[in-house]
């Protein structure tokens, strides 16, 4: 597996996600242990571990791909808002070293405090990210 990253496997199509988005810079796919209905992560393909090792320009357009994504997920879920999160070092969450930002989808009664995910239905997941696809 390159880099011996789970989600450069993703990327490459080694192993299958729940995709929503794609195109030559991001990739965005359901965490497969959602904090809420709708959790996506948006990553770059190009594997960097965190914020800080990945160049500005990646950055600018990895969050421009969050803000699009964003905006589909709030408008086709709906939801009420979103958290954005992105961590960095294991003291501070991190359990994947490929640098990548939550998009956590919130709902009225949401304790936004709360980031701990559930193991996902797999075929809820399949469903969702079926209905919730972007085109490239
Ligand atoms: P972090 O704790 O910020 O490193 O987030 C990593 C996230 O990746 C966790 O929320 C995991 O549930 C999620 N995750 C791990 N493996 C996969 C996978 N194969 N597909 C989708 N999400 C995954
Ligand atoms: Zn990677």
């Amino acid at each position: 597996m390159k880099n011996n990253c789970v989600f450069c496997a993703i990327v490459a199509g080694e192993i299958p996600s729940f995709k929503i988005y794609e195109d030559e810079v991001v990739l965005a796919y359901l965490d497969i242990n959602p904090v809420s209905k709708g959790h996506t992560l948006v990553i770059p393909k190009a594997h960097t571990v965190g914020l800080l090792d990945t160049p500005d320009e990646t950055l600018a357009a990895v969050v421009s791909r969050v803000k699009k994504v964003a905006a589909h997920l709030k408008a086709a879920l709906p939801c009420e808002g979103f958290n954005i999160a992105q961590n960095n070092g294991e003291v501070a969450g991190q359990t994947v070293h490929h640098v990548h930002f939550h998009i956590v989808p919130r709902y009225e009664g949401d304790d936004p405090l709360v980031f701990k995910g559930e193991k996902g239905d797999m075929a809820a997941l399949a469903a969702l990210a079926e209905r919730l696809r972007m085109a490239d």
